[in-house]
């Protein structure tokens, strides 16, 4: 990398290597061209490196290392953002921190309607997992064969269902997150009649990472649909198709989800 790195930085470095091993710590240009390319091609930011812990606590280890040197950290999921908020773009020593190596559905309780899925589990994976017991994932989006658990909620995506179903935000019972200083926040709670305490959650949903890490999130599930039926329905102006579609949650017996 192009980037000057003081004692403190390269003491870091050796630390993360360390921790981290081969396997997940990346720093040769070509391995770390793509964690630090975005979607569109149009920007290549700079990096140290990359960091793929495979564990929670592997992710609290780099954290507080970072934390400990100054380095900046850009966490990245399945970088399909297109806002150029997965790639280092800042010019002061930044590492990548891909989740793509913690790739776990933890849990799946069909009776509860509920999983647990790690951040770097791709929202197909998540989908597909979720039909084998006969259970929907409502978020999808075309980026799903793609886009993570951790991404779509630090971006609260929406996407094709967002009307029925809401954006991501709506589908999350709880999660588990690491702070800037490497403390770990297990949250990862299923109960529906959860009336305690502040909804800490909400402040890590959209937050685009900066204010921590997310590692897995407890996620609920819908029915999966017996039938699906399309209709492409033609409309004279915009007044017309929000009373068709105030009818078809009427007649579908389904309230929006927010
Ligand atoms: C073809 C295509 C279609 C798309 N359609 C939609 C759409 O319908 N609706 C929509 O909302 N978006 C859409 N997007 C945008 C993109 O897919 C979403 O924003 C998606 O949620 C990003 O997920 P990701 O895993 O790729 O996250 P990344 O792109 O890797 O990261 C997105 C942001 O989240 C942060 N982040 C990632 N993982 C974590 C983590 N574990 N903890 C903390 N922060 C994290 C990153 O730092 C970054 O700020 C589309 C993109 C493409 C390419």
């Amino acid at each position: 990398m192009n980037i000057h790195t003081p004692a403190p930085v390269a003491e870091a470095i050796g630390q993360l290597k360390q921790t981290l091993g081969p396997k997940g710590w990346l720093e040769e240009e070509s391995d770390t061209l793509k964690y630090r390319s975005d979607w569109r091609g149009g920007h290549i930011g700079e990096a140290l490196g990359v960091a793929r812990p495979g564990s929670t606590d592997a992710v609290s280890a780099v954290v507080r290392i970072c934390h400990g040197a100054g380095i900046a950290i850009t966490p990245q999921g399945g970088n399909t953002g297109l806002v150029l908020g997965s790639i280092p773009t800042e010019r002061r020593p930044s590492i990548v921190l891909s989740l793509d190596r913690m790739t776990t559905i933890r849990s799946l309780d069909a009776d509860n309607f509920a999983l647990v899925a790690e951040a770097g589990c791709i929202i197909k994976q998540v989908q597909n997992a979720a039909a084998e017991v006969g259970r929907l994932y409502p978020l999808s989006l075309a980026s799903e064969g793609s886009s993570t658990v951790g991404g779509t909620l630090s971006t609260n995506a929406g996407g094709n269902n967002t009307i029925r179903f809401g954006n991501a935000r709506e589908q999350v019972l709880g999660l588990e997150v690491v702070l800037a200083d490497g403390t770990v926040i297990d949250g990862l709670n299923t109960l529906r009649k959860n009336n305690t305490g502040y909804d800490l959650k909400q402040l890590f949903i959209g937050a685009e990472g900066t204010l921590g890490v997310i590692t897995a999130a407890a996620m609920r599930l819908m029915p999966l649909p017996r039938v699906r039926e399309t209709a492409l329905l033609a409309v004279p102006d915009p007044e017309a198709a929000q009373t068709l579609l105030a009818r078809a949650r009427e007649l579908s017996g389904f309230p929006r989800a927010h």
